[in-house]
């Protein structure tokens, strides 16, 4: 931004903005992921976080494409929102020792990169929905299902195992088998945890 005139002055400049931080951001991420499967102990957290690193590098493609769209290089401008949110997870995680603890910590901090990445999908597919590009909210909106589809699997993880375990308890699989499959709750919910 210079100082006597502003850098973005259309609804359309907007959007390359955006489409730059989240291209940014993106390859932060795909920098960041192969570090905390490294960290990770949970096999089924390594395998998530390892799943989520080829999404990410499809993203970044998927990216690219809309930028040819537009008629633009592609290119990042600095985020620093993901920045934050980065630093924020990688302080948190080189300060605990446990590695159950570790693990869930792990994936707090991927959700807060995910839950990012959804705010800025879905302003990006508003934008495109707008100006009649559905060609561009089209291509936005396959990754936006992959990072809801994250946020969620990191959930079940973090519910179903990784929490329990950080607690000292053991990994509460009936629960979790249950609610996958939609059965009604049988005689066996009185062993079950009451939630508050
Ligand atoms: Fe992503
Ligand atoms: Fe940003
Ligand atoms: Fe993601």
């Amino acid at each position: 931004m210079g100082l006597f005139s502003k850098d973005i002055e259309t609804f359309e400049q907007l959007f390359l903005h955006s489409l730059k931080d989240i291209y940014y951001a993106e390859k932060r991420i795909a920098e960041t992921l192969p570090k905390l499967v490294g960290k990770a102990s949970s096999r089924d957290l390594k395998r998530g976080l390892q799943n989520h690193l080829k999404e990410t590098e499809g993203q970044i493609e998927r990216l690219e494409e809309v930028f040819g769209l537009l008629g633009e290089e592609p290119k990042g401008t600095k985020c620093k929102g993901i920045e934050g949110i980065l630093g924020e997870g990688d302080e948190l995680i080189g300060n605990i020792a446990d590695d159950k603890v570790l693990d869930a910590a792990i994936i707090g901090s991927a959700q807060a990169v995910e839950h990012y990445e959804i705010t800025r999908y879905g302003g990006l597919i508003a934008w495109a929905e707008e100006v009649d590009r559905s060609d561009i909210a089209k291509i936005l909106k396959a990754t936006l299902k992959e990072e809801v589809a994250t946020d969620k699997a990191l959930s079940t993880l973090a519910e179903g195992k990784v929490n329990p375990k950080a607690e000292g308890k053991p990994a509460r699989r009936r629960t979790v088998a249950r609610r996958a499959t939609k059965q009604p709750a049988g005689r066996k919910t009185t062993a079950r945890r009451k939630s508050a």
